[in-house]
Formats: C-alpha cells, structure tokens, sequence
C-alpha cells in the first residue's frame, strides 16, 4: 500500500466510531487514548457536530499530528489558525474547525478525555 493508502486503511484493535461524518478510530493508553481522525472534504464543525455535541464551540483540546489534508479553526475572538500536512497541532479549547481544500484530512491525535488542555499544560481556552 502506498502511504496515502496505509493512512486511511481499516485498523486493527481499534474502537471505530462516526460521529457528524467523522471517522474516529479511538485506542485506550494509560489514562489517555490514540485516536485516528478522518475528516472528509467540506466538513465543517459547526454544521456537523455543533447539533450533536449541543455547545457553541468544540471545547475540546486538540493535540497531535496532521498526517494528511488541511484544516482551519476560528477561535470565539475571531483568530484563526490553518494547518497543513505534515504539521503537529496544537489547538485549544472553544473553536470552530472545518476542512480546508478537497481531500481528507487525518489527524493523529492524543487526548485524556476532559483533561486534554491541562495534561498538556495547555490554557483551557484562547487568550492573549
Ligand atoms: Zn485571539
């Protein structure tokens, strides 16, 4: 398989869920988890999860590496911020995010549940 392919391809020993179009492949480590996150072309946050999840914003931290794909995220104040594969991301809770251009994009991301922002010594929202 080519790299492109092996990225997407069916995992093994993996939680696999969709949620608002998203595809997340969810594995326990410890007291955190390794997930895999496909986000299709046109995936926008706050028309697909924002009515499942129930808040403004995705309140979640997000840390990890971009292995494919583009995506942008647009914090309550107005700044934004884009990242391109291959590039680690590190985004902090109360955002908007979509995907950018019109291939998938799949993240590598590492989270402790709610505690994701603290554990990585994140603020828990964006300031300045
Ligand atoms: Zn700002």
């Amino acid at each position: 398989m080519s790299a492109a392919n092996v990225l997407m391809a069916p995992m093994i020993g993996v939680e696999s869920r969709v949620v608002g179009g998203v595809r997340m492949d969810v594995v326990p480590v410890g007291t955190g988890r390794v997930k895999r996150v496909i986000y299709e072309p046109g995936f926008k946050w706050s028309t697909q999860m924002k009515p499942v999840v129930g808040t403004d914003l995705c309140m979640h931290a997000h840390v990890g590496f971009l292995a494919a794909g583009s995506i942008a995220i647009a914090y309550a104040d107005g700044c934004t911020r884009t990242f391109t594969a291959p590039q680690v991301v590190d985004v902090e809770p109360g955002h908007d995010g979509w995907v950018v251009g019109d291939t998938p994009a799949v993240l590598i991301e590492f989270d402790f549940l709610g505690e994701t922002a603290a554990r990585f010594g994140l603020p828990d929202a964006h300031r300045h």
